[in-house]
């Protein structure tokens, strides 16, 4: 169903809640205040507007980072009858966006219960890999002689494991990339704007540093109202943790294919050392935001989405975790368990990516090129007057 058309539903039905009908309502209401217009990059892209199209609270709603600062500093916040909660209604926004460009459309009811759909994804995932496993290797799976070479190919062939991995990645790839061109189509911005480079290295730089989570040096107001930088530093250790592991992959394709040199590869070697340092990102980065998490100020979130932002931490903190133990047992006899435990809770993380909280990482870098795209333009005629 096209955006606007979604919008209109809930606009003509009086009894359906639709928060994009609600998060029109609320704009309306910041457009003619603009108290918070240096808090975000939100309140500069809605002054830009006078109307706001489905498209348009899509991508307002993925520019916010949910930090709940506009909602302390607001005058018409609950209680107050205006009931002025951006945080809240963007959040619920985001999670319609989710579901309404996942990819392929029959696999979106997985962000309805996300919690539950990871874990029976990781369970079943699980469960196949020990029996297969099981049938394959044998009494080998649990109690293989100690190999003093720490070689995984032992137990599952190097194709094997390409062959899986590598058909999974791109199913993923084609599911994200396509939840990306419906949605950057709906915000009615062309794809040669897209690949701007001053709007890619702006935004990629916003990305990088987090710019928003900074508050201009005082942090966010998260989990609570008092200021901090924690949920940036342990954002940073997530995303620069993942992107280490990713490095890791890269460069032992590259010792295998390119050089020749096959694994196990040192301690010392240049996979593992990445490897090692993005495991550990990916242990001490999730576990800390699921205990800021935790602790949020539940008026300015969507308690619905809790489920999602617990699956996907777990499945973060779980990968890491198997990953890292494996590498410091794999010369031992139970590096078979524990590497089909890893490539299991690894799929399931995979599988899922589309499906969950890791999607908010592609809308929200889109909005932030397409914030960059705007900010080089010049300011539209758009007088409350
Ligand atoms: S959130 Fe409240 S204070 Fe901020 S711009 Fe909107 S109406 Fe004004
Ligand atoms: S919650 Fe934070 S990021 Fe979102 S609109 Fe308010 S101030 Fe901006």
């Amino acid at each position: 169903m096209p955006a606007d058309d979604r919008m209109a539903d809930g606009a003509h039905d009086p009894v359906v809640h639709d928060p994009a009908v609600d998060g029109e309502r609320i704009m309306r209401i910041c457009n003619a205040c603009r108290y918070c217009e240096g808090y975000c990059a939100v309140f500069p892209a809605m002054e830009r507007r006078l109307r706001f199209t489905r498209g348009d609270l899509d991508y307002l709603a993925n520019l916010c980072h949910n930090c709940g600062e506009c909602y302390y500093a607001c005058q018409y916040s609950p209680p107050h009858e205006f009931d002025v909660n951006v945080p809240r209604r963007f959040a619920e926004i985001r999670a319609q966006t989710y579901r309404q460009y996942a990819w392929p459309a029959s696999l979106a009811a997985m962000f309805d219960r996300n919690g539950l759909a990871v874990s029976l994804v990781l369970v079943v995932i699980l469960v196949l890999a020990m029996v297969v496993a099981t049938l394959v290797l044998g009494n080998g799976l649990i109690a293989a002689p100690p190999d003093p070479s720490g070689d995984f190919y032992r137990f599952i062939p190097h194709g094997v494991m390409v062959g899986l991995f590598g058909s999974v990645s791109i199913f993923v790839v084609l599911a994200l990339v396509m939840g990306f061109i419906r949605f950057w189509r709906d915000m009615g911005e062309t794809f040669t704007d897209f690949t701007r480079p001053d709007a890619l290295w702006s935004a990629l730089r916003d990305v990088l540093k987090l710019e928003y989570l900074d508050g201009k040096g005082a942090g966010c107001t998260y989990p609570g109202e008092e200021r901090s930088q924690a949920r940036r530093w342990f954002h940073h250790l997530t995303f620069y943790g993942f992107a280490l592991c990713f490095a890791a992959t890269v460069a032992g394709t590259i010792y295998h294919y390119a050089l020749g040199w096959k694994a196990p590869y040192g301690y010392l070697s240049l996979p593992v050392v990445l490897g090692t340092l993005g495991g550990i990102g990916l242990l001490i980065g999730p576990a800390g935001l699921l205990w800021l998490q935790l602790r949020r100020d539940p008026e300015t979130g969507d308690a619905r989405q809790l489920g999602m932002d617990v699956a996907f931490i777990v499945l973060l903190v779980a990968a890491s975790l198997t990953g890292l133990l494996l590498l410091a047992f794999r010369e031992t006899s139970v590096c078979g368990l524990l590497l089909v435990i890893h490539l299991a809770v690894v799929m399931a993380l995979f599988l899922t990516l589309p499906y969950g909280k890791f999607v908010h990482g592609i809308y929200r870098s889109a909005a932030l090129v397409r914030y960059a795209l705007e900010k080089s333009r010049p300011m539209p005629n758009v007088s409350l007057e």
